[in-house]
């Protein structure tokens, strides 16, 4: 159904398109060595008459093309990095990158955007500024790149009225487009706990405080912030994905560690979140006569759609698919995105479009033998330009 939407503009460009994605998908490059990527990106850019700023939060790159003489100013953004995760798709343009891949789409994400850049300035017209944001280390090894890019002047050297992004998805079929209002994604932190004593002999339990009974302790009181803490009604998440100590039998170790995952879906719930792990963390130390260190790292808020730019992309998508391209009930998803962080600055909305289709196993994201639907492209690249011109008349 959505097949017939393809603007011409784009289906003249398909072919060159994916082969185009194909290329990023053979070579990926993970949070911030996205080199050989922006470099295709900013040249191909160039050629298309783009005035590009390389180089923002290292490999970052900025297209901007202004048409006519209108004031309005719109922003896209696609994400250039890949995962540390060793391929296993068998497909004849795998990752030659040994060990890196192509794992959430944004190989796609990066392909569709120059795609409709490239129909934007060489086939539309348009009245305003259009803005191409290609951002690093969305996955956040080392620090999400939107983050970076904002800390580094993203919205001062170059102002935006209103952002747009989008997320392929497993899931759904290929090219349906869905849209929430509000909170879609959770904020997500990881949280670092040490408990740190002396050691001592495992005979002599009464001389040496002991961090893994502390630490197998607040692993159950843990549990109790969601049960107990958080309103029923607010989603939440505390995990605990990694506990570590000792070597053996017949000593106490001296340390023990615990690594945790915190989601939750509104900034107050997870102000409590991170407000009751640290207090329970303290007090054990307390309780156990132990040093306790708590640090929290990697923090990416939650993804908040404005309502007002959330509908006018819905509409703009309804005008062009009708009802049946539309997801009807969107449910807000409990993994994390760095876009939150450009939302946090400029109004917009986060979109998420299907990748499933007949020659696309519903592989998740992150799984090593996902693959970005290529007929997605070209559904994505169409919707961006209608976007564009709906937003720049
Ligand atoms: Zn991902
Ligand atoms: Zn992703």
């Amino acid at each position: 159904m959505n097949r017939q939407k393809i603007l011409p503009s784009i289906a003249a460009i398909r072919d060159e398109m994916v082969a185009l994605r194909r290329e990023i998908h053979t070579y990926p490059e993970i949070s911030f060595e996205e080199h050989r990527t922006s470099d295709l990106v900013a040249r191909l850019l160039e050629s298309w008459g783009y005035d590009v700023h390389r180089g923002l939060a290292k490999t970052g790159v900025v297209g901007t093309l202004k048409k006519g003489n209108g004031s309005r100013i719109i922003a896209l953004r696609a994400d250039m990095d890949a995962l540390p995760i060793c391929e296993q798709t068998g497909l004849e343009y795998a990752s030659l990158n040994q060990g890196t891949m192509h794992a959430c789409g944004h190989d796609g994400h990066t392909a569709s955007l120059l795609a409709s850049a490239k129909a934007l300035a060489l086939s539309h017209d348009f009245n305003g500024t259009l803005r191409v944001i290609f951002q690093p280390a969305e996955e956040g090894i080392g620090g999400g790149g939107a983050d970076v890019m904002i800390r580094e002047g993203l919205f001062e050297k170059f102002p935006c009225d209103a952002v747009y992004g989008f997320h392929n998805m497993p899931g759904y079929p290929v090219g349906q487009l869905g849209f929430y209002p509000g909170a879609l994604m959770a904020s997500a932190d990881t949280v670092f706990i040490t408990f740190s004593g002396k050691g001592g002999h495992g005979a002599m339990p009464h001389k040496t405080p002991d961090p893994i009974v502390a630490a197998s302790s607040l692993v159950m009181a843990l549990q109790t912030i969601v049960a107990r803490n958080v309103d029923p009604f607010e989603p939440a998440v505390v995990s605990i994905g990694s506990f570590r100590s000792g070597d053996i039998s017949n000593v106490i170790p001296a340390e023990a560690k615990l690594d945790l995952t915190v989601r939750a879906m509104n900034p107050e719930v997870r102000k409590l979140l991170n407000q009751r792990i640290e207090e329970l963390t303290l007090e054990h130390a307390k309780m156990y006569g132990l040093e306790a260190s708590i640090s929290f790292e990697e923090p990416y808020p939650v993804l908040i759609n404005s309502p007002e730019q959330t509908e006018f992309a819905r509409q703009v998508a309804q005008d062009w698919v009708g009802d049946e391209g539309i997801i009807d009930s969107l449910k807000p998803i409990m993994s994390s995105e760095d876009f939150s962080y450009m939302l946090e600055k400029v109004p917009g909305c986060y979109l998420i479009i299907g990748n499933d289709g007949p020659d696309n196993p519903n592989h998740s994201l992150h799984h090593p033998q996902y693959n970005f639907n290529d007929d997605l492209l070209p559904i994505a690249a169409s919707y961006w330009i209608k976007l564009v011109e709906a937003y720049l008349r």
